[in-house]
């Protein structure tokens, strides 16, 4: 009994006890029926395998049996496993990395931009970088909507285009259309006269608690709206809305996109329940990827009411985590922050919609009901109220492992990060400044090096997870690796904050095993470890042996999932292949 149990804390303390449980339980399945041992479903031998567990860094082959790795080592003790019904990858060098996991996203269904159910892309990414290609973008969407009908157009860079476009300039193009451009922070809203009109927004509306209507200096609204204006939820549903087919679809589209990036997870920064009703239609028909549903703070009722039921027990689906909001945007520039923004000396940012003892009610009621927090937070002085919340909760109602996480965390001198440190709080901070380094500009260069401060929150030892904001910036995976690598925005070739970049290495780890630990998965994902789920990705080159910049250059070449490929690249005479299949329960 004694020898018993010391063997099952061994077991959960060291890898090579994880490989000899495996080992005994083949044992006792096949030992007496069948003597010829099992052989795996899968084996990928000749690579060079990252497998972010410090025990056995490195390897060149791996296998999987019933979605589960179990062997790590040389392409020779593999290839001596290989069966007859084992399908076998030669990975010819390539690199190995535990699947990827986009630890704060928001999923949408992908819908042609010009059609009845399209929203205009204004990403650099959809061709538009100047604000001649915005406008060329609206007049062919004008050219397809009927007079009256809102037209909506998102993730504009202001920097970019040359500003913020005003009322006046969109009125010009668009006199008979209600239009709404969304800024790529999601904070800030460019809208004409016609939108302004049926928001009930005047010259004369004061400012809501939250949000702020910019007007030009003989007080005229200039139709860019900052944060949390009411008023525009009646023109969106006014939008026709696609069938349920369709919409399934759309979100397929946009799965098969992750998939092609090597994501294999992904935390939905703030699903509402409809949406994570499509997650469990797709989940049920073979989604592969796993989801890990922060439900939005309005609908935490909903949350404690069916976590637990039975329809919700989905294998791929956690219901786990709230998403709250306890501030604004880096780069939409409206982050509360102690000192004012370097453009403006009377400008502190925009206050968050919550007053400190709402925000910290909140929290409380998330943490009592035994929940992971998820809390937007950006400038300094949110960040510092959004801990007080939890300080507050922790010290009313101590609870171990409670996981809570700052979303963003973006200006973060170091004080504040020991303050997260010791309340045991995960970050998710943005990796976007690439795409929108230039944005920082309003800043001052003296707050570059804590802002997104990766470096300093990997050394402090905070878990640390990889993501997108998908869509603030792209889920391109390797691209927001060269992000966290380079920290130079493509716009004008700048570095900001050099000393919060980090190494390709712990750049996979955040987007791998950090963001598993956000997740509270780590024990089953993020590693390529016998015992842990077969999700691996291998990669068209060797990202530490090429010049950082030329990082989004590499290719997903195939993303495997439980053993199964979800993805594999065009490549090396192969077609383009997706797998949808079902998850087995964690
Ligand atoms: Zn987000």
């Amino acid at each position: 009994m004694n020898n018993l149990s010391g063997l099952a804390r061994n077991q959960r303390s060291a890898n090579r006890w994880g490989a000899i449980v495996v080992a005994l339980t083949m044992i006792v399945a096949f030992g007496t029926a069948n003597s010829a041992k099992a052989a795996p479903d899968l084996v990928i031998i000749n690579g060079s395998v990252l497998t972010m567990e410090p025990n056995q860094p490195r390897a060149a082959a791996i296998a999987v049996e019933g979605g589960v790795i179990t062997h790590v080592g040389s392409t020779r003790s593999v290839q001596a496993m290989i069966g007859p019904k084992t399908q076998v990858i030669n990975a010819a060098g390539r690199m190995i990395v535990p699947g990827f996991i986009d630890s704060h996203m928001h999923p949408r269904a992908q819908f042609d931009e010009l059609g009845p159910y399209g929203r205009l892309d204004l990403t650099p990414e959809a061709g538009v970088v100047t604000r001649a290609d915005l406008y060329a973008k609206l007049r062919a969407k004008i050219a397809v909507t009927p007079p009256g009908r809102l037209i909506v157009g998102t993730r504009y860079q202001d920097d970019l285009i040359g500003g913020h476009p005003t009322a006046a300039e969109l009125d010009a193009i668009a006199p008979n259309h209600p239009v709404i451009l969304v800024h790529s922070s999601g904070h800030r809203r460019s809208v004409n006269s016609l939108a302004l009109k049926a928001a009930g927004i005047t010259d004369a509306t004061p400012n809501p608690a939250g949000g702020a209507i910019e007007r030009d200096a003989t007080g005229k609204a200039t139709g860019i709206i900052l944060e949390s204006v009411p008023g525009f939820q009646p023109l969106y549903d006014t939008l026709p809305q696609p069938n349920a087919t369709d919409e399934l679809e759309a979100f397929r589209r946009e799965f098969r996109m992750f998939l092609s990036h090597g994501i294999v997870g992904i935390g939905d920064a703030g699903a509402s329940p409809e949406k994570v009703e499509i997650y469990r239609t797709l989940l049920r028909e073979g989604l592969p990827v796993r989801l890990y549903a922060m439900i939005s703070s309005s609908s935490i009722d909903w949350l404690i009411a069916n976590r637990t039921k039975p329809e919700w027990q989905v294998p791929g689906l956690t219901l786990n985590a709230v998403k709250l909001f306890h501030g604004n945007s880096l780069s939409g520039r409206t982050a509360l922050l102690y000192e004012p923004y370097a453009h403006d000396s009377h400008y502190f940012g925009i206050p968050p919609r919550l007053r400190q003892e709402e925000i910290t009610a909140l929290v409380r009621r998330v943490h009592d009901a035994g929940l992971q927090a998820a809390i937007h937070s950006n400038g300094d002085r949110e960040i510092d109220m959004t801990l007080d919340a939890i300080e507050a909760a922790l010290k009313a109602n101590p609870r171990a492992d409670h996981r809570h996480r700052i979303e963003h965390g973006s200006v973060a001198p170091l004080p504040i990060l020991k303050r997260m440190r010791s309340l045991e709080v995960g970050l998710a901070p943005h990796s976007y400044i690439l795409n929108h380094g230039e944005k920082l500009k309003d800043f001052g260069a003296a707050r570059w090096d804590h802002i997104e401060p990766n470096r300093s929150a990997l050394e402090l030892g905070i878990p640390v997870g990889g993501n997108s904001d998908h869509s603030v910036s792209p889920p391109i995976v390797m691209q927001r690796i060269e992000s966290l690598v380079t920290r130079r925005a493509r716009s004008n070739g700048q570095v900001y904050g050099p000393s919060q970049r980090i190494s390709v290495e712990q750049a996979l780890q955040t987007y791998t095993l950090g963001s598993a630990t956000l997740q509270f998965e780590e024990d089953t994902h993020g590693s390529i470890k016998v015992g842990k789920k077969g999700d691996i990705v291998i990669l068209s080159a060797d990202p530490r042996q090429i010049d950082p910049e030329q990082l989004e250059t590499i290719k997903v070449d195939y993303t495997i999932i439980e053993g199964k490929v979800a993805y594999r690249r065009a490549h090396g005479g192969l077609q383009e292949q997706f797998g949808w299949f079902g998850r087995s329960a964690p």
